[in-house]
């Protein structure tokens, strides 16, 4: 490909609106071009990158066996119905309506769409285990789209599905499927965890998520430095303490005076107590009953995944406004306490296990010392409520937890039989009943991986490709190439012994200085430079350079080929 013909799109300006160094740099790079908030175009070069990581992707799925389909990306209402995620799925899901004002949706995921497909052409178990994939264009509505392509509102997925008789073929699938992301996320040259994820709104029991290190990530993992064990903090347990480690015997209930002191740091001061001896309590809306308290220890914080999960709670999770307290409960936010609380309370396990603790007294102004579990305050109801944090004891025993961010570049699912059961999607099975599908379904958001490769593959020039997804892998850059006959007729010539080698070579005829394409060329990223020029040819030699190297090498002519072609396998 010459320049000329592909035109590059470069920036020299940081674009304002872009805060991550991904997304700056595939502005500046020419590689996207927003349209709207979180809708972006891919121009030539950023469509190569993405259709390499495409290419990878594909790869795997085939080698494992799944079968290549396209769904469409407009969905009838009805089956949303039938899944029950119409009305559960909230402002994400983009309806439309037609000119009939018939209503469907733009697909944010397709396992409504593709249970459908298979309740529709599967009749016996005999046609089963079945893996179904797509590489298509999602849109979810975003409420806030960021960081350029990472968190947009239309993007590519890969999205896979698979269908089982039996658990543990779905099982079966699931830990290859898993492998297969290991080796995509390897070959694109991230350096990522697999994490125990939550299921949210796509449902099932058993998931994880690949998460792609780097400090702009979103989310938090919990891994252990003494096992392999790691959790989206969202999902990280935590070890239950063993009742009364300190044999602290229990000390005579009082009353303090606490006036105009409500937030646990206040309470810490002024009683001079660590914050872990002070239990807060939180309140959320009720599934059975209006409310229902959390009490947690003043240093935690309310892991609000799981305690959504309880089926006490009402869904979505309401945590209720201080301001409403004192209408609700006779005394302002800070002052809550569990006893004699007049609501249903939900423990967090290292609240119950604190001694001699200090709480609101449900009065304001005032707060209740060495109160107790049991003698006390009637303890019935403990559960994991708080988040991880740094420096927790893994939950397997082994080690301690340490905090990392991470892009989520896929996600994996055992779904059972969660669709199945809804859309009626059934087989035959030896003895000629009809059962059930156990369903499993995997995502890679393809247009974030991208985003994610840059930010692990960058420098302050630019972006350094890893080779398996570099839009070019050698650019050609001729010095006085409409002067000098000689330049031309040496690059030309190399630039077709590389295509019909099969490399993918970018031949820089634009009449710039040097020193533009050079700056060109190192944010665009590309691996391999060979600069030609009447200096080098009169010694002929042309002269290389790797992108991250910062040293330039003269290589004879002839040899330049073989060269090349070596680097390339080599890195
Ligand atoms: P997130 O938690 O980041 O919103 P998700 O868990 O809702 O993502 P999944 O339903 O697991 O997403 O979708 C599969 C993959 O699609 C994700 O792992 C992610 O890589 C990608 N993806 C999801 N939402 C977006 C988005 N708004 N922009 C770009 N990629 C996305
Ligand atoms: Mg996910």
């Amino acid at each position: 490909m010459k320049t000329s013909i592909f035109p590059l799109a470069t920036l020299r300006e940081i674009p304002r609106e872009a805060e991550t160094i991904s997304h700056q740099l595939m502005l500046r790079s020419g590689m996207i071009r927003k349209l709207a908030a979180g809708i972006y175009s891919w121009l030539p070069l950023g469509l190569r990158v993405l259709q390499k990581v495409t290419t990878v992707v594909r790869r795997e799925m085939d080698n494992l066996g799944a079968l290549e389909i396209l769904m469409p990306n407009i969905q009838p209402r009805e089956l949303w119905d039938q899944s029950g995620r119409w009305d559960s799925t909230g402002e994400q899901l983009l309806k439309i309506k037609d000119r009939h004002q018939h209503d469907f949706c733009f697909g944010p995921t397709h396992e409504e769409v593709v249970t459908d497909l298979v309740r529709r052409e599967l009749r016996s178990y005999k046609q089963l285990p079945l893996t179904l994939y797509q590489i298509q264009t999602k849109f979810r509505d975003e409420i806030r789209p960021r960081f350029g392509v990472m968190r947009s509102r239309e993007f590519l997925m890969k999205d896979a599905y698979s269908f089982h008789t039996t658990e543990s073929s779905l099982e079966e699938t699931y830990l290859a499927m898993g492998e297969a992301y290991h080796k995509i996320f390897t070959a694109l040259g991230l350096k990522f965890r697999m994490v125990i994820a939550d299921t949210g709104n796509i449902g099932g029991n058993i998931s994880q998520e690949f998460q792609a290190l780097a400090h702009v990530g979103e989310d938090i993992i919990a891994y252990s430095d003494g096992s392999g064990y790691a959790a989206n903090l969202e999902m990280a347990t935590t070890m239950a303490p063993r009742e009364d480690t300190t044999g602290e015997a229990g000390l005579t209930l009082a009353t303090v005076d606490t006036p105009g002191v409500t937030t646990v740091a206040e309470v810490a001061e002024l009683l001079q107590v660590p914050q872990r001896k002070i239990l807060k309590t939180l309140i959320a809306r009720g599934n059975h009953q209006p409310y229902v308290a959390l009490v947690l220890r003043g240093d935690h914080e309310l892991n609000e995944i799981k305690v959504a999960k309880l089926p006490e709670i009402a869904s979505p999770l309401t945590l209720i406004d201080g301001s409403k307290l004192p209408e609700i409960l006779g005394c302002s936010a800070g002052s809550i306490g569990p006893r004699n609380l007049s609501i249903p309370t939900i423990i967090d396990r290292d609240a119950f296990a604190v001694k001699n603790f200090i709480c609101g007294a449900n009065r304001d102004g005032q707060h209740l010392l060495n109160v107790n579990w049991h003698r006390d305050v009637p303890a019935s109801y403990v559960a994991d409520i708080r988040k991880a944090q740094e420096g927790d004891p893994s939950p397997d025993g082994q080690g301690k937890l340490h905090f990392a961010r991470g892009i989520e570049v896929g996600q994996i699912f055992q779904l059972g039989k969660k669709y199945s059961c809804a859309m009626e999607a059934t087989v035959l099975d030896e003895n000629g009943q009809a059962t059930a599908l156990y369903m499993g379904c995997y995502g890679i958001g393809i247009s974030r991986t991208v985003a994610a490769i840059i930010e692990q593959h960058h420098d302050q020039r630019g972006i350094l490709w890893p080779t398996a997804v570099a839009p070019f892998q050698v650019v050609i850059v001729p010095m006085n190439l409409t002067r000098s006959p000689r330049v031309k007729e040496a690059a030309e010539m190399l630039y077709k012994e590389l295509i019909n080698n099969k490399i993918e070579v970018l031949f820089d005829d634009r009449q710039e200085r040097a020193g533009v394409i050079f700056a060109d060329m190192d944010l665009i990223g590309i691996p391999h430079r060979i600069v030609i020029g009447d200096r080098g040819l009169e010694r002929n030699t042309v002269e290389y350079k790797f992108r991250s190297q910062t040293d330039a090498m003269d290589i004879a002519l002839d040899k330049i080929l073989d060269f090349i072609k070596d680097r390339i396998k080599t890195v």
